[in-house]
């Protein structure tokens, strides 16, 4: 152990409990750092899993996702159900409910919060879905098979839906644009997706808009009436950092921390990672700001070897989600553009497809649906920018790894 001992007497506090939180203060541990680590969270529960939520905990076939972690054996301090409302960076303290506390080095990992249908609030029976308290919420709605409307056909739109109609809830799917997804496929790409709802027995109205929610309905801009029990909306999540409005911290257009490859931000001693940062990749040559799994498990390790003194590698990962909706695995890792060259690999009418984006030749990235081996490979061919040969990546029935450029 070396660089002042892996910085003993040196303070830590994580400011959120989510996956970005919990990775960062193990991650400190297991890179040796011996000073006090402090893991503050607005939520009561035990530090839980998300992804889970929109799947098994909602079904009841998993109680709950806490982490399997014994923070008390790791030497770190929760604090639960506690909200941090300011910080100070000049002073080198947060305000939180329960009072000041002062740090050495900050970590905001306060993830992001689904973003509210307006003139949806206080309306009885409309949910978002973002917590375990939220998941709880809509258990009872499956269970007893309400008429249910889903507002946005995104990620989390579509695996509640499946969740919904799998409990044996009627489905109606309400999304402003023209297909699912649009803010993250191509039009070509999401077609065949649309066809899963119907396939599923869900409804999916396109280029419909919600006009009003009142209990029991919701009136849509042309002119129809849907009955709904429950109204689950999935329009988005943005960045939770009101609570940093004063501190002088650089937030970015999205309201999210503006983070540098080190996952350093504008203040100093402050870092920030997960769903509330985003952060400048060299690999794409453009600030990604990423809402997925993957990269709160995978920020922390730079944040952690940053915070015992090590100079770690910049940031730069090949962005990895998953998704399980309408009975199908999909994975999509890398980061595409509209310009890139996008490649065909199996027909989207069979069960199992992948579309391959190119940019100069080079592999950028790919969605898998029911073909993790593609995933897997691309992975690693991404990672090396490797240049690929488009007609044997046509081919579905050539390994990925087979079909680079001779
Ligand atoms: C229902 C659901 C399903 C998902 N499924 C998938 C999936 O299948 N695949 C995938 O790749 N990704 C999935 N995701 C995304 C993934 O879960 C997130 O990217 C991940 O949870 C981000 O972790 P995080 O720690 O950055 O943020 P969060 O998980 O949002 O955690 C942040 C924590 O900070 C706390 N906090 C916020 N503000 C404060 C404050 N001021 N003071 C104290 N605490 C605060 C919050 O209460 C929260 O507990 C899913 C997300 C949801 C909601």
């Amino acid at each position: 152990m070396s660089e002042e001992r892996k910085r003993a007497g040196q303070r830590v506090v994580v400011v959120g409990a989510g996956m970005a939180g919990v990775q960062t203060a193990v991650a400190l541990r297991e890179q040796g750092f011996t000073g006090s680590v402090t893991l503050i969270g607005a939520e009561p529960h035990q530090p839980y899993d998300r992804p889970p939520l929109s799947k098994a905990v909602l079904l009841g076939k998993a109680e709950g996702s806490a982490f399997d972690i014994d923070f008390e054996a790791l030497g770190i301090e929760l604090r639960l159900g506690v909200e941090v409302t300011g910080v100070r960076p000049a002073d080198h303290e947060l305000d939180t409910a329960a009072g000041p506390v002062g740090y050495d080095s900050l970590v905001l990992a306060t993830g992001a919060e689904p973003m509210r249908l307006p003139g949806s609030d206080g309306v009885p029976g409309v949910h978002l879905l973002r917590t375990l308290d939220d998941a709880e919420r809509l258990r009872p709605v499956l269970a007893e098979q309400h008429d249910v409307v889903v507002v946005g056909a995104g990620w989390i739109g579509a695996e509640f839906a499946t969740a919904a109609r799998d409990a044996g809830c009627a489905v109606t799917v309400v999304e402003a644009s023209g297909r699912p997804l649009a803010g993250a496929l191509p039009a070509e790409v999401a077609a065949p997706m649309a066809a899963w709802y119907a396939e599923a027995g869900a409804e999916l109205r396109t280029h419909t808009r919600v006009a009003r929610v009142e209990p029991g309905a919701v009136l849509l801009d042309d002119g129809s009436r849907l009955p709904a029990g429950a109204v689950v909306v999935g329009i988005g999540a943005r960045p939770a950092t009101a609570w940093l409005a004063g501190s002088g911290i650089e937030l970015g257009v999205h309201h999210e921390v503006v983070a540098d490859d080190r996952l350093r931000t504008s203040a100093p001693d402050v870092y920030a990672v997960g769903d509330c940062a985003s952060f400048p990749s060299g690999r794409y040559g453009e600030r990604l700001l990423v809402h997925h799994w993957d990269n709160a498990v995978q920020g922390p390790r730079t944040v952690a070897a940053a915070l015992v003194g090590e100079a770690p590698e910049a940031y730069d990962p090949v962005p990895y989600f998953w998704s399980e909706q309408f009975g199908r695995f999909v994975q999509y890792a890398g980061h595409h553009a509209a310009a890139d060259e996008l490649i065909w690999r199996g027909d989207p009418a069979t069960p199992s497809w992948t579309v391959c984006w190119l940019r100069d030749g080079a592999l950028v990235a790919v969605l898998a649906v029911g073909r993790p081996r593609d995933l897997a490979q691309s992975r690693k061919l991404i990672d090396a920018a490797t240049p690929m040969d488009p007609a044997l990546v046509a081919d579905p029935a050539i390994p990925l790894k087979k079909a680079i450029r001779a």
